[in-house]
């Protein structure tokens, strides 16, 4: 279970995720959440990602926020007769997933859409303004 130091997804997403979560909190407003939604096939880990997120929030309206992460799956398409479903499967699992038949129709090959992407979800603030975080 050692930690390749060449996968250092999380980093860049965190400075993106935190970039996005200040420049909606209101002048004055304190960040106590951030929703941060994330593809199962990005290989950030949520502790990873928590812990970076301490780190980079640090002096900041989200200083004390509490990083929420959340799972956003992968479709499996199948080119055969486009059935298309929702799979939570870690990156390994899905080899597999990819490489089997299709329960719909059985043809071979089906493929992946979705799951790499990130984005922030919504943010709670207290403070400021009194505006909303975005939906
Ligand atoms: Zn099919």
């Amino acid at each position: 279970m050692g930690r390749n130091p060449k996968a250092m997804h999380e980093l860049p997403i965190v400075t993106r995720i935190l970039e996005l979560a200040l420049a909606s909190t209101p002048e004055g407003a304190r960040v106590l959440g951030v929703d941060l939604a994330i593809g199962v096939l990005c290989d950030a880990e949520p502790r990873w990602l928590e812990r970076y997120f301490r780190v980079a929030a640090r002096g900041t309206a989200c200083a004390e926020a509490e990083l929420r992460v959340e799972r956003l799956p992968a479709l499996l398409v199948c080119p055969g007769c486009g059935d298309a479903r929702s799979c939570e499967a870690t990156a390994t699992e899905l080899v597999d997933l990819l490489r089997g038949p299709c329960p719909a129709c059985g043809t071979a090959g089906r493929r992946l859409e979705g799951g790499a992407e990130y984005s922030l979800e919504s943010i709670e603030i207290v403070g400021g303004e009194g505006i909303e975080g975005p939906k």
